[in-house]
């Protein structure tokens, strides 16, 4: 699974971080940056809701 952020888009609210620190970390600027390329497996559910929370729609599945 792969995840497509708009990093022009985020504001840095960090509710994906606070959902799936695996997957979403915001750098020093409070913009989100992804942590896997692909996402694991093991992974792809929490990713999944990181992505939803998000509230400007900044995240996307894209695979
Ligand atoms: S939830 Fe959305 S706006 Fe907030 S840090 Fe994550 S990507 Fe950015």
């Amino acid at each position: 699974m792969k995840l497509d952020a708009d990093r022009a888009r985020c504001e840095g609210h960090g509710l994906c971080e606070d959902v799936a620190p695996e997957v979403f970390e915001l750098d020093d600027d409070a913009v989100v940056v992804l942590l896997h390329e692909e996402v694991p497996e093991e992974l792809e559910r929490k990713a999944e809701a990181g992505a939803r929370v998000c509230p400007v729609a900044a995240l996307r599945v894209t695979a």
